[in-house]
């Protein structure tokens, strides 16, 4: 697993074994996405899929650009395609003003002679012909619940409560290697399904995005703050440490603590609250505890 950036500003982590590379989210630009692929030697053309968690631009931002660039099928459940297509699609719209200009134009240009009017055509299907952004090489749909197959890795989507189409966690498992590692980041809180989902793995990338009063006296509007703090926003510091010290089974080698907020968190607050609560676990060996970073990936995690 390697964490190529995780945060309100861009997600994505590449999850490699065999010799199956696959990529989490894109929620940075395709440029910067190639830069961090190759600060941690991974070659972008060895990834065979990226997997979208959910529509929200930090984790789609570079999505269309390298998936046509790699030409490298998609994975994402249904809605979420729909939602990440209409949030791409310009609104049609118009107000009376504009319509009333569309109607002059288009009387005009109708007036013209036929040698235009053929020049018109033929920009009108060159306009046609440029793929869209929301164009994609390859899309394959998955549900949560059911588990799917790229290559050699198993892959088990979970449901997590966050406000998108249909956002999804992810355990994935090399087949030949018995080895689990998991994903979940953006979720306002850990739901039964969730718990169930992140047993038995050996490593976990965990959302810890804000401390509780950092974010209560910090500068976001109150609906924001409100938006965050609901069932349906991000996990807290403390969110994540009641669930690393009453729910979590305690094997896990590594737990990365990610998609931190810059504004109402500090890394120092996040570990502290993770390792007490693995402390007062008592339970041996004690995992270790990262934290993935907005500004430059953590160097790989290697089970
Ligand atoms: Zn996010
Ligand atoms: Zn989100």
């Amino acid at each position: 697993m390697t964490i190529l950036a995780s945060g309100s500003k861009g997600n994505a982590t590449v999850i490699a074994a065999g010799s199956t590379r696959l990529l989490v989210d894109a929620g940075m630009s395709c440029r910067e996405l190639m830069k961090r692929m190759a600060l941690v030697g991974e070659d972008p053309r060895s990834l065979d899929a990226i997997l979208i968690t959910h529509e929200h631009v930090d984790h789609v931002a570079g999505l269309s650009v390298l998936a046509r660039r790699l030409k490298i099928p998609v994975f994402f459940t249904e809605a979420t395609h729909q939602a990440w297509k209409r949030m791409l699609t310009p609104r049609t719209t118009m107000t009376y003003t504009q319509w009333v200009e569309k109607v002059q134009r288009q009387k005009q240009e109708s007036a013209r002679p036929a040698e235009d009017a053929a020049r018109a055509e033929e920009l009108q299907a060159s306009v046609r012909e440029r793929p869209s952004l929301a164009s994609l090489p390859c899309v394959e749909y998955f549900r949560a619940g059911q588990s799917f197959s790229v290559g050699e890795i198993d892959v088990n989507p979970f449901t997590i409560p966050h406000d998108a189409a249909d956002p999804c966690g992810f355990v994935f498992h090399a087949r030949h290697e018995s080895i689990r590692m998991a994903i979940a980041t953006d979720l306002g809180y850990v739901p039964s399904n969730v718990k169930m989902a992140l047993r038995g793995v050996d490593a976990l990338l965990l959302e810890s995005n804000h401390d509780l009063e950092m974010l209560k006296d910090g500068p976001y509007p109150w609906s924001v703050k409100q938006r965050v703090l609901s069932r349906v926003g991000h996990l807290s510091n403390a969110a994540a440490a009641e669930f690393l010290e009453h729910d979590y089974d305690g094997g896990a080698h590594t737990i990365v603590l990610g998609h931190l907020s810059e504004q109402n968190n500090l890394p120092a607050l996040a570990s502290l609250a993770a390792e007490q609560a693995i402390g007062r676990r008592m339970s041996m060996p004690e995992p270790r505890v990262l934290l993935a970073s907005q500004h430059s990936p953590l160097a790989p995690i290697t089970l």
